[in-house]
């Protein structure tokens, strides 16, 4: 099940939160009879997409009247987007992702987002309670462009 919700702000932006997982049943009708201009999507939420999730979500943003910016992209999608680069095409600009982080030092765990580019994962790491910092749980070149 995927879950979808909208919000337009102030300034006419449509802010989109995508959450649960995207597959071949994925519907984003009710995001495209709204979207009149810039579209702002919040992944953070999707913990799975399948292949013809892939093909529905490119889809998606190509019927999209304008650019559009991929905010907090989770796990799931950051690696999709790293396999296959023209996933979303020239249509989107992804700028952060929502990446697992654990502590070295006393193996704490937490969610937190950096810009989707290379190194971001050493440059913005988060610092944790106990004082240190922060590594990412995996490879950066799985979650972030090399
Ligand atoms: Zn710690």
């Amino acid at each position: 099940m995927v879950q979808i919700d909208k919000k337009k702000s102030a300034d006419g932006t449509l802010h989109v939160t995508i959450a649960g997982k995207i597959d071949e049943r994925f519907d984003p009708a009710v995001v495209l009879c709204e979207a009149r201009g810039k579209v702002v999507m919040h992944l953070a939420g999707v913990r799975s997409i399948s292949s013809l999730g892939v093909r529905a979500f490119e889809q998606f943003v190509q019927a999209l009247p304008e650019d559009v910016v991929l905010v907090h992209i989770s796990p799931a999608i950051a690696s999709q987007l790293t396999m296959i680069p023209n996933l979303v095409g020239a249509r989107a600009v992804v700028e952060s992702a929502k990446l697992p982080f654990t502590c070295p030092a006393c193996g704490a765990e937490k969610s937190h987002s950096v810009p989707f580019r290379a190194g971001a994962s050493v440059e913005h790491a988060p610092k944790c309670a106990c004082g240190g910092y922060m590594e990412l749980d995996g490879l950066p070149e799985q979650y972030l462009p090399a």
